[in-house]
């Protein structure tokens, strides 16, 4: 039997841990804060910006929302970026990304103080993660896999696990929560350059897909029993919906997933846990700046 990992009631419990933490800051009398600054009209940055201050609002924490023109400049962002550093109500910054092509990301990564980082791209926490020092931030979407590995009782302990992808956001931190001590994974990573992933793929006892490639991952790539942690979201051409597309995972999710012992579904899966981490990140922000 199958099982299917349920993201949204797992974010639902993070999320009321997040609850319970903001109500007993805000007993010793300090208010989280996140800010979320969106440079442009990108249309799905518009709504995640949104539904990150939404879901600040119904856990009491305070958001701010900076929307900037596309026209920014990158020293008009970075003086923003220096702005909210200073600011003491604000715990916690992000930059939705993608910014407009003029903007240099990581340059603007780098003005956030690390201490208010919590999406966990700069430098700084990049290389606590790696040394395993549980100060820093560990980035939002690989956060939510580990979470969810664990609510579905997963033992990642001498398993064999491929990721499938190398970004900086999802696939090399995920690689290294795996590998960390107390997760304790044999881990390979994959990307696009990987020779016979089929093969590879038939190794694992978990897979975690951070590709973008809409159901990339085949039946025949996975073995008996396997788990699998499915993180792309894509848009495939879909005439019988009403908005003429629908999401689909990095996985093919209907051959796929009757040969798993589980298995996250797109969407509902690693989505709302994304947001859910992010608020666990800005209240252990205000946690450590107070
Ligand atoms: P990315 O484009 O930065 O990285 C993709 C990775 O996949 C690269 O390392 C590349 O080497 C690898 N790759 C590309 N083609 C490949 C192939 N044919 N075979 C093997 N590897 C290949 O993407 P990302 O930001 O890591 O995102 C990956 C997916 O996850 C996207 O669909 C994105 O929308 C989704 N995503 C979801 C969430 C969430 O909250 N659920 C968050 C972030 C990203």
């Amino acid at each position: 039997m199958t099982s299917v990992i349920d993201g949204k009631a797992v974010a639902a419990s993070v999320l009321e841990e997040c609850r319970a933490e903001t109500a007993e800051l805000k007993a010793r009398g300090i208010t989280p804060g996140l800010a979320v600054v969106l440079v442009g009209e990108d249309p799905a940055s518009k709504v995640y910006v949104g539904s990150k201050a939404r879901t600040c609002g119904d856990l009491g924490i305070y958001s701010r929302k900076i929307e900037l023109p596309a026209t920014t400049t990158q020293e008009e962002l970075i003086a923003v970026v220096e702005e909210l550093n200073a600011d003491p109500a604000i715990h916690g910054i992000l930059v939705q990304s993608p910014p407009p092509k003029h903007i240099d990301e990581e340059a603007v990564v780098r003005a956030i103080d690390p201490r208010k980082d919590v999406d966990g791209f700069h430098p700084e926490n990049v290389a606590k993660l790696a040394l395993e020092d549980n100060t820093g931030f560990v980035p939002c979407t690989p956060a939510g896999c580990m979470r969810l590995l664990a609510a579905a009782g997963v033992k990642t302990a001498g398993a064999e696990a491929v990721v499938i992808g190398r970004s900086m956001i999802v696939g090399k931190p995920m690689a290294l929560l795996l590998m960390a001590k107390g997760s304790d994974a044999t881990v390979t990573v994959a990307h696009s350059r990987s020779r016979d992933l089929p093969a590879i793929c038939r190794r694992a006892d978990i897979i975690v897909a951070a590709v973008g490639r809409p159901e990339m991952v085949k039946a025949d790539w996975v073995k008996d029993g396997a788990v699998v942690i499915d993180v792309g979201i894509n848009r495939v051409d879909d005439p019988t919906t009403k908005k003429g597309y629908r999401l689909v995972g990095d996985v093919a999710y209907d051959e796929v997933a009757p040969k798993c012992a589980a298995i996250t579904p797109v969407p509902g899966g690693v989505g709302p846990m994304t947001i859910a981490l992010l608020m666990k990140n800005t209240l252990q922000a205000a946690r450590q700046l107070t």
